[in-house]
């Protein structure tokens, strides 16, 4: 999708800090970190959000989420805790138009977020 930042980083054109990859998702660290561990999860087929998952690309949303323990063990909060977060549109504080999983932890995380 041209202009999508997150496509970008899935083409290699803006670099990014992977932690995991496989065929369909990636996993990179935020720019801008909100918590010690904070790792964006996508799909590499661009989604614009959860609004827009249907039969044809839930697989690739199912494998992410299952891949998500593993990433958050292999960012060493498995144990503490962490958070998963999926932002939708403007109210829910979507900024890049592209499905992302935030995964974050290493601190103790408040509950309910403004
Ligand atoms: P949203 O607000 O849409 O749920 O989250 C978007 C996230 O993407 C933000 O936490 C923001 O810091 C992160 N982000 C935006 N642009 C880039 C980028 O170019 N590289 C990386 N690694 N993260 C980005
Ligand atoms: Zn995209």
């Amino acid at each position: 999708m041209e202009n999508c930042i997150f496509c970008k980083i899935v083409a290699g054109e803006i670099p990014s800090q992977k932690v995991y990859e496989d065929d369909t998702i990636l996993a990179f660290k935020d720019i801008d970190p909100k918590a010690p561990v904070h790792t964006i999860v996508i799909p590499k087929a661009h989604i614009a959000s959860l609004n827009e998952v249907d039969g044809d690309n839930l697989k690739d949303i199912a494998h992410l989420i299952s891949k998500i323990p593993q990433i958050a063990k292999e960012q060493g909060v498995d144990a503490s805790g962490y958070r998963v977060v999926n932002n939708i549109g403007r109210d829910g504080g979507q900024t890049v138009a592209h499905i992302h999983f935030h995964i974050l932890g290493g601190r103790a995380l408040q509950w309910p977020p403004g």
